[in-house]
């Protein structure tokens, strides 16, 4: 029979770290910490196999689960020398909610389980002190109701809020035992009011009430959207932890706060987090107060005269700052930690690995292997590839000038422009159009994660470093000032007052989170640093990778650019790309629309040394780097003159009749352009174009070599072939060329040709086309185009339905499927080698910058992947993680 029920205090637990998909992260390390000897008050893990069952079974419980929790609960009496519900010897619990995966804000925690009108009484005898009975009381109706009962939190903020301005009161703490009281009698009637039923006085009742909301709340919106975000699978379920109370909010000697054992946001090798005195649970995320530092040196920093916890419980502290350094040791990573003082005595009540910028998860990787804590492939396997795209974005040019609206607290790097606006739908609504928004709110909840997803950057006015803004948006990488005092947000009329002025809704501003300003208008930016700890990792990523990282460039801008990122050389220059330029277009268009091979050759030759010095540049900028030039390939309507202008301005340039130029024009008009006339298919009806861009490309060859003293290597692409025949028949021409132009020029070139696999059939004929291609590009988009049948650029139409009943999990252009098209470049790869055991092979899609996509490829053993010039940094730590995993 299965266990559902694990217990952890007293020293030892039943489970440990290892066992986080049975009792969530959460319980998992409570467990550990347990084990490792910690102050953890005692409590079990109810696992998330029985959420499983929970859901299996119409949402009931397996019967024998009601024994195991009381012989649980028993277990904690015995720790704490209490029992649950005795009023003579009162235990309270908290319930806590803990997936596998961590999922800040999605699950509501209910602390104070237990209390009633009669225990109540009791917890103040106890502990000789009415008001945090009360306090304690009001807050466990409030989170219960919330939670279990359905009734928003909003009716007991009001309450109280009305209350304390009726006495004149500013903080919560300002309230006595009786007002406290008082505020509880209202509580219980608003409850009955609102619900009709009493607020629960049976703590079995409330105990077996949250337990079954934190099940039932697995399946709620919040935590659908979140795991759809970010790719939980809902069958994995979430565990519940019950356990043993203790309390921060009994008076000055007692706090509670939470800590990163390294700075989160720049990965600083210091301790970093916030406290209350007399507070309990979220209070400090909450921002009810303003939180104070944990350090002395953190509070000078800062400029805050509140006194830190170093200074106002040095025990604890110290017994804290142990702690911090045992777990991040024993765990080998930065620790986000939650902790609760009740009268000078410390409690762990979490430890998980801390979330963080890339910024500072680079650093926090290369000092940790620097310490010798991890190794360098384990610093290495930390990263996340897609994460760097954070660093390679742009920060305030440091010269221009700053309109500074207002100042908050700097919660998340990066620097973001945008257009105002106040709600997170209107946010997802103008990034469908295209438009940049920041998105300003008083502060965030998990109801925002799809609008701070849709927007540049988070301004919030509340909240500080811990605030639900500022953990989100520093997971996504997304720029976040919090905690903006000064501006003020108007929700309904849709301004945001600063220092005097109004800002409408649309009104563009600047957010700076490395220092928390907030300008108007848009501001300069510059490019991101690449060296310090991104250089390091870099470099240990590229003395463990494999696989080549090449870019896709057409460009010299983009080509250097790639280069700056670390590419080794060109894996796709597109050479289509090169013909639209406004002083090329014509004669392309001519080349297209002469109906003889004469006047093709007219227009070839003026293009001719455009093209050659578009490569003399690339090859010069890849100097001794191998460059693959694709010949011409897309549909030939992509260049068509379109209306009466651009025929006429044609037809003059060639000195044709208009009229006869539009006939030619509609003529090759296509019905299914992307499977016509393009590709090799161009090179067989018209050989000079091809025979124009090889020479193009020899000619550059010869030239950048001599200049550079370093021989250019070309490597021929031939574009979308299918049979042999076809690859053939143009390789033949090229090697007449190239034949030429070594003669020409008496300068051998070395250069190879090949095929882009990019057709079911040539990756099936792999074999044959081998026999004569020296080396193979899977072309994996316009693989997956014909894989699936499915057109790329009108995909989008049904793929999000696909997505959203199920149908696939991941846009196969973004991440190659594996199991199909993946099938077909296995194929051609086992294929290819069979016949040319030395054949070079890459990848050349969209998903040569793709994470997952590269793990694939180097299982394949491909010898490079080629990406977009920003993808090169992210394609090299994908691909120095893939051989890490291989082994
Ligand atoms: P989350 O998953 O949202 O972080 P937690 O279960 O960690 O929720 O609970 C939130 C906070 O509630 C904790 O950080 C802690 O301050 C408080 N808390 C939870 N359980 C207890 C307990 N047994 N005693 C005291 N405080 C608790
Ligand atoms: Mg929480
Ligand atoms: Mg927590």
């Amino acid at each position: 029979m299965a266990k559902w029920v694990f217990a952890f205090g007293g020293g030892s637990a039943e489970g440990g770290a290892g066992d986080r998909n049975l009792l969530g992260g959460k319980g998992a390390n409570l467990a550990e910490m347990c084990s490792l000897g910690l102050p953890v008050p005692p409590g079990f893990t109810i696992t998330t196999e029985l959420c499983t069952h929970y859901y299996a079974n119409d949402r009931t419980y397996p019967e024998e689960l009601e024994a195991e929790v009381d012989r649980a609960l028993a277990k904690v009496g015995e720790v704490t020398g209490r029992r649950f519900g005795d009023p003579d010897n009162l235990l309270l619990v908290s319930v806590r909610s803990g997936a596998r995966a961590s999922m800040p804000g999605m699950m509501d925690t209910v602390l104070n389980l237990g209390l009633n009108d009669e225990t109540v009484e009791a917890l103040a005898r106890d502990s000789g002190d009415r008001r945090f009975a009360y306090d304690s009381y009001r807050r466990f109706i409030q989170m219960y109701c919330d939670v279990v009962m359905g009734l928003d939190h909003e009716n007991f903020e009001e309450i109280l809020e009305d209350g304390k301005a009726g006495l004149g009161y500013e903080f919560d703490t300002d309230l006595s035992a009786e007002d406290w009281s008082r505020i509880v009698d209202l509580y219980k009637a608003k409850v009955l009011e609102e619900l009709d039923t009493p607020f629960p006085q049976d703590p079995r009742e409330q105990l077996w009430g949250a337990i079954g909301a934190v099940f039932s709340s697995w399946m709620n919106h919040r935590a659908i959207t979140y795991r759809r975000l970010h790719n939980i699978p809902e069958s994995w379920g979430t565990a519940v932890n019950v356990q043993a109370m203790v309390f921060g909010n009994m008076g000055d000697d007692s706090a509670t706060g939470v800590a990163f054992t390294r700075n989160p946001s720049t990965g600083e090798k210091k301790l970093y987090g916030e406290f209350l005195v007399n507070a309990q649970g979220e209070d400090v995320v909450a921002g009810i107060r303003t939180p104070q530092s944990l350090t002395e040196e953190a509070r000078v920093a800062a400029g805050s005269d509140k006194p830190s916890l170093q200074k106002v419980l040095p025990d604890a502290f110290a017994d804290f700052v142990r702690i911090a350094d045992t777990l991040e040791g024993h765990y080998r990573d930065m620790q986000d930690l939650e902790f609760t003082i009740e009268r000078g005595k410390l409690w762990m009540l979490q430890t998980r690995a801390g979330k963080r910028t890339a910024k500072a998860a680079l650093k926090i990787a290369v000092e940790m292997a620097e310490e010798g804590l991890i190794t360098r492939e384990e610093a290495v396997a930390r990263i996340d590839p897609a994460s760097l795209d954070q660093l390679l974005h742009p920060t305030i040019d440091p010269e221009a000038s700053r309109d500074v609206i207002g100042i908050g607290l700097p919660a998340s790097p990066g620097a973001a422009t945008g257009e105002i606006v106040f709600s997170s739908d209107e946010a997802e609504e103008l990034k469908a159009h295209g438009r940049k928004v920041i998105l300003v709110r008083v502060e965030t909840s998990p109801e925002d994660i799809h609008g701070m997803h849709a927007a540049e950057g988070i301004l919030t006015t509340r909240g500080g470093m811990t605030s639900h803004a500022a953990v989100v948006a520093r997971g996504m990488g997304k720029p976040c000032v919090s905690g903006t005092g000064s501006l003020r947000v108007d929700y309904k009329k849709q301004t945001m007052q600063a220092l005097g002025r109004t800002f409408n809704k649309g009104d563009v501003i600047t957010i700076d989170g490395a220092n928390g300003q907030v300008l108007a208008g848009a501001v300069a930016m510059l490019q991101p640093e690449l060296s310090g700890d991104f250089a390091s990792i870099m470099e240990w990523a590229d003395a463990i990778r494999q696989m080549k990282v090449r870019t896709n460039a057409e460009t010299p801008a983009d080509a250097r650019m790639a280069r700056s990122f670390g590419a080794e050389g060109i894996g796709l220059c597109r050479t289509e790309h090169m013909f639209f330029d406004d002083d090329r277009i014509v004669a392309v268009r001519e080349m297209i629309l002469a109906d003889t091979e004469e006047g093709r050759r007219a227009a070839l030759a003026k293009l001719l040394p455009m093209q050659r010095s578009d490569f003399v540049e690339l090859f010069e900028i890849m100097a001794g780097m191998p460059v693959t030039i694709r010949l011409l390939d897309p549909p030939l309507h992509e260049f068509l003159p379109k209306g009466e202008e651009e025929i006429a301005e044609v037809a003059a340039a060639m000195g044709v009749p208009a009229d006869t130029l539009r006939q030619r024009t509609e003529s090759l008009h296509e019905l299914n352009p992307m499977l016509g006339h393009r590709g090799c298919r161009l090179a067989i009806s018209y050989p000079e174009i091809a025979e124009m861009q090889a020479r193009a490309i020899f000619e550059a060859a010869v030239e950048a070599g001599q200049r550079t003293g370093r021989p250019a290597e070309p490597e021929i692409m031939v574009p979308l072939v299918g049979v042999i025949e076809e690859f053939e028949f143009v390789k033949a021409r090229i090697d007449q060329v190239a034949k030429a132009v070594m003669e020409e020029s008496g300068v051998e070139i070395a250069y190879l040709c090949g095929t882009m696999i990019e057709l079911p059939r040539a990756a099936l004929r792999a074999g044959d086309i081998a026999a004569s291609a020296a080396f193979f590009s899977f072309g994996t988009n316009d693989l997956t185009q014909t894989a699936f049948g499915i057109s790329r650029d009108d995909a989008a139409l049904f793929l999000e339905a696909y997505r959203q009943k199920g149908i696939i999990e991941q846009d196969p252009f973004v991440t190659l499927d594996i199991d199909g098209v993946g099938e077909l470049v296995r194929i051609g790869v086992e294929r290819g080698r069979q016949a040319r055991p030395d054949i070079k092979l890459g990848i050349c899609g969209e998903h040569g910058g793709d994470p997952a996509s590269i793990g694939f490829c180097a299982e394949l053993g491909l010898d490079y992947v080629s990406c977009s010039p920003f993808r090169v940094p992210i394609a090299r730590l994908a691909a120095a993680q893939a051989a890490v995993a291989k082994g």
